[in-house]
């Protein structure tokens, strides 16, 4: 199983990484023709402008949507998770989600005062205990539709939730050396 990293900006090697320390076999994408070829795609954190300034010269609008209608699953962290929102709350004027997540994500929800903090999440789908979410400049999750499941809580606040074949989660799995999150991606939401 090949999982593709969406490498324009932000935090893709440690996706990568983490990917290849679980024996799964990752590709950092750069043009959207290599998107013919993998079972999934991670949208990393970073900077969501910069991210979709990048993804819209380079065409991954479409070709992204087009390859999640043909079964690609997705996940975004943070910036990522933004970008797969149906409205951006907060968004810069010309910034265009792709939509295809039926979720409301507000940018930068926390705030300059906490805008970068840790905590445990019990985070559904996971057995074996608590999660430690590490959340830099996150957004949260204001709302989710019908067919979205919650996966994870902060505050009373959502910060993962899933829809068949997309993952969004606020925080930064791929930063903690705890692979969990990743593993739950390619057992449960590649292929579901
Ligand atoms: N605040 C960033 C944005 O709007 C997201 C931060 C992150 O990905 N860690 O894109």
């Amino acid at each position: 199983m090949r999982i593709g990293v969406l490498a324009l900006q932000g935090a893709f090697r440690e996706h990568m990484m983490t990917f290849e320390a679980l024996g799964a076999t990752s590709v950092a994408v750069r043009l959207p023709e290599q998107l013919n070829d993998v079972s999934g795609l991670v949208i990393p954190g970073g900077e969501s402008t910069a991210i979709s300034k990048l993804m819209r010269t380079y065409g991954f609008y479409d070709a992204i949507r087009q390859q999640h209608g043909a079964g690609m699953a997705v996940w975004g962290t943070c910036a990522g998770a933004i970008l797969m929102a149906r409205t951006i709350l907060d968004a810069l004027p010309d910034q265009e989600p792709l939509g295809v997540m039926d979720i409301d994500v507000r940018r930068n929800a926390y705030g300059r005062q906490i805008d970068s903090f840790e905590a445990d999440l019990d985070f559904r789908g996971l057995s074996d205990g608590t999660f430690r979410g590490v959340f830099i400049r996150a957004p949260w999750i204001e709302r989710t539709g019908e067919g979205v499941d919650v996966l994870a809580e902060h505050e009373g606040r959502v910060v993962a939730a899933r829809q068949r074949t997309l993952l969004v989660t606020t925080f930064h799995p791929e930063l903690t050396g705890d692979p969990r999150v990743h593993r739950f991606f390619l057992d449960e939401v590649v292929g579901a």
